[in-house]
């Protein structure tokens, strides 16, 4: 049997590491977490470099990531107003010409995303902080 070797943990994922991600709504905030997941060697183990989180909208690898597993739906945001507007600004961050494009488009959200928006959205108009028109 080998000497295991603690003080190598390997900071790269290995060809049979598998990436998971997702995210999730913790007090109307939007989270993701991601970590790897390996039956072969020490990357996808728990307690290693493997494993991220954080909050706000996800980074690219992560968001993609999610995509793939969970699929996007259309949120539409026009006739929304300016609580849509400030709902999607805050989950995702979006700069103003993606929200233009996002506007007018429709957004491609992740289902969690998509969640919090309308959450959101639902909320500041019942509260009724919406805009006039
Ligand atoms: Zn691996």
């Amino acid at each position: 049997m080998p000497e295991p070797t603690t003080m190598s943990l390997p900071c790269e994922p290995c060809r049979r590491c598998v990436f998971h991600a997702w995210q999730l709504i913790d007090r109307d905030e939007l989270c993701w977490r991601a970590e790897w997941e390996c039956d072969t060697c020490a990357f996808g183990a728990p307690d290693t470099c493997g494993r991220d989180e954080g909050r706000g909208p996800a980074p690219g690898d992560v968001r993609a990531a999610v995509v793939a597993a969970e699929g996007t739906v259309l949120v539409d945001l026009r006739g929304g107003g300016v609580p849509a507007l400030r709902a999607v600004r805050k989950v995702l961050g979006l700069r103003l010409a993606q929200l233009h494009a996002a506007v007018r488009d429709g957004y491609r959200a992740t289902p969690v995303e998509a969640e919090l928006i309308t959450r959101l959205i639902t909320g500041w108009t019942a509260a009724g902080t919406a805009a006039p028109g």
